[in-house]
């Protein structure tokens, strides 16, 4: 006999020999339906692999990522068997699974695959899933599984065989398809219930251009069908919140050729934004204890060369900047670190002036390839909202307590509902690559996990996913759609405090280096404003709105009477506009919820004569009319955060 662990620490005896399908059914029939492949001491198995040994594991379904991606695997095994059937000779490269669905690079010879016959060959797989063909898995030879390739003439097999080492090679079956592959794979082709070719693309084989292109073939599948249609439902719904597109709508930011590419415009109705965020966050920093400090968007290159990024980033960065007289190399300011730095330096710090906060919107410069760049999510010059903590050891935790407040805080007000928070620590089998004492880290680990806790996160731990000088916390938001962002960001910092030398003078005299956290809530305003377009679809929260009103005069002798309310409207902080255009009622309002603008303002011969709106809110409809004061109590209720 023996002891399977199960995830919540109960232990089951077992034949040596049980495959996980046959522990999955011993537990109930239903749980059995629905398992995909396993983890067995922590590396993922198919379901019908024997288990020899005492060993912990855990039913991988489609609820688990990698229960999805042994499906998404699997599936890409089911379209290559369909595009064998389909288009005999066909050869075939690597067909990995990604975050959404999978591909395979394949190789149709002198054909040229249109998206035309996506559906033949979606209907190929459906049908192919329907014989609910097992996965079956083979050990071979090398020799064996060289001469089965050499026969069938898959040169992109036989090369990949020429890297694995023999007696570590597997051939999965399932049909009349059969890969070679280190799996796992689902249990048979059965689960696939639902399939969709999402595009085509050209990949070099092994991603070198100096050989041959492959056809890459995108394509996604699921265990229902109604999943399918909810999640291409979503793709449709992303694409209508892309913030490319909503920021040219809504006139927030612009790129222009001319300026250079991935440097982004902001617009006076972006700008409007971004500074309502950049106010609300000083705020909040003020009574958090922050000083607020400004440093130049060059620096020189031994400031650089002190704090590392030379060396580490140098090639990459952007060329240098030289001084015509003096000789001397400046470079853009890559991360606003080494700065701060220098002004902790400016004066002695005794252990009762920490923790000392700086905090900057701080403009960094990154050189990112042109391919990469992306809306305002992936550009070359953008605002951190920056600051950096320098504590003593002992301080490290409240500090982070109080930054994990203010980045729920930032979340609460901006409507990001779900997030998790993922803690990175160092590797404990190999503490020599980090920098830092063994006593701190300690300190900082402990920390980090105990300030997460007490905060009540819902945390992931990672274990050697810290960088090389120091442990970090990320926040992880999930958008209205779904979708996953990484935006805030803390982290401690052993490097440069040693790099630059930082001191401050301890209780007992004598010099202690502080640590340093860097944090960021939004992570930057670029970064930030684009996730918020896209989670709120360009209807921002009404106090962070650019235009929170518009007024719409009937016609043009009730424009004397618009600009009565627009002044005492934008007298009490409530900021909008009024439509002059010599249009149509009907037109004015059509135009203004194109815009997304939360109020509308209707004002004509009635509302001018009894000192009243008719108002209209985006989204709502007609709210009635009311007087301006009572139209302001309202707008002033909402906008309080
Ligand atoms: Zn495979
Ligand atoms: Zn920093």
């Amino acid at each position: 006999m023996i002891n399977i662990t199960l995830p919540d620490g109960s232990v089951r005896q077992y034949d040596a020999g049980i495959t996980a399908m046959q522990i999955a059914l011993s537990i109930s029939e239903g749980l059995a339906r629905n398992v995909l492949a396993a983890e067995v001491d922590g590396e993922v198995w198919d379901a019908s692999r024997a288990i020899e040994k005492d060993s912990t594991v855990k039913l991988l379904t489609w609820n688990d990522a990698k229960g999805k991606s042994t499906y998404w695997h699997s599936s890409a095994h089911l379209m290559a068997e369909a595009l064998e059937a389909l288009y005999p000779g066909t050869k075939f490269g690597i067909g990995p699974a990604i975050e959404t669905g999978f591909y395979y690079d394949v190789d149709f010879g002198d054909k040229v695959l249109s998206s035309d016959e996506f559906k033949q060959i979606e209907d190929k797989i459906i049908e192919l899933a329907k014989t609910k063909a097992e996965f079956v898995r083979k050990p071979v030879s090398k020799a064996d599984a060289v001469a089965y390739f050499t026969q069938k003439d898959d040169e992109y097999k036989l090369d990949l065989l020429k890297d694995l080492p023999d007696g570590a090679i597997t051939f999965y079956t399932q049909g009349n398809f059969t890969d070679l592959c280190r799996g796992p794979h689902i249990p048979n082709t059965g689960f696939v219930k639902a399939v969709k070719l999402m595009s085509l693309a050209g990949a070099y084989w092994r991603g070198d251009e100096s050989r041959k292109q492959l056809t890459r073939i995108y394509a996604v599948t699921f265990p229902k069908a109604s999943e399918l249609t909810e999640y291409l439902h979503l793709l449709e719904e992303a694409k209508k919140r892309d913030h490319r597109k909503l920021g040219k709508e809504l006139e927030l930011f612009a790129f222009s050729e001319k300026v250079g590419m991935g440097l982004p415009l902001w617009l006076p109705k972006g700008t409007a934004l971004r500074e309502k965020l950049v106010n609300f966050l000083q705020k909040a920093q003020a009574k958090a204890g922050y000083e607020q400090v400004i440093t130049p968007h060059i620096g020189h290159k031994n400031l650089y060369v002190t704090s590392g990024h030379y060396e580490k980033y140098g090639a990459d960065a952007f060329q240098p900047i030289k001084t015509p007289q003096e000789g001397e190399e400046f470079f853009l300011k890559p991360m606003n670190c080494p700065h701060h730095c220098e002004i902790y330096k400016t004066k002695p710090r005794s252990y009762k002036d920490l923790p000392v906060r700086l905090a900057e919107f701080g403009t960094v410069y990154r050189y990112e390839q042109s391919g990469e760049l992306h809306g305002l999510t992936r550009v070359r010059g953008f605002t951190q909202d920056d600051a950096h903590l320098f504590c003593r050891p002992d301080q490290v935790k409240e500090e982070f307590m109080k930054v994990i407040d203010l980045v729920l805080y930032v979340f609460k007000a901006l409507g990001f509902e779900d997030y998790t928070a993922q803690v990175s620590l160092r590797d404990p089998e190999n503490k020599a690559k980090y920098i830092g004492s063994d006593e701190n880290w300690a300190l900082a680990e402990a920390a980090i996990i105990e300030a997460a806790d007490e905060k009540g996160l819902k945390t992931v731990v990672e274990l050697g996913e810290a960088a090389f000088y120091g442990p970090k916390l990320d926040f992880m938001v999930k958008d209205a759609l779904g979708r996953k962002w990484q935006l805030g960001t803390i982290q401690v910092d052993y490097n440069l405090p040693e790099r630059f030398e930082l001191e401050y003078t301890g209780s007992d005299n004598m010099k202690h280096r502080p640590v340093m956290i860097h944090r960021a809530p939004f992570g930057s305003l670029e970064r930030f404003v684009a996730v918020l377009i896209e989670h709120c679809a360009g209807n921002f929260p009404l106090w962070l709105s650019p235009e929170q009103f518009i007024i719409l005069p009937i016609s043009e002798k009730y424009e004397e009477y618009a600009k009565k309310l627009s002044d005492e409207l934008k007298n009490s902080d409530i900021c909008g506009l009024i439509d002059f255009r010599d249009e149509k009622i009907g037109r004015k309002i059509r135009d203004a919820e194109v815009k997304k603008i939360p109020y509308m303002l209707i004002v004509g011969e009635k509302e001018a004569e009894e000192n009243k709106v008719s108002v209209r809110r985006h989204g709502q409809g007609d709210l009635g009319s009311m007087s301006i004061e009572e139209f302001k109590i309202q707008i002033i209720k909402e906008i309080t955060v």
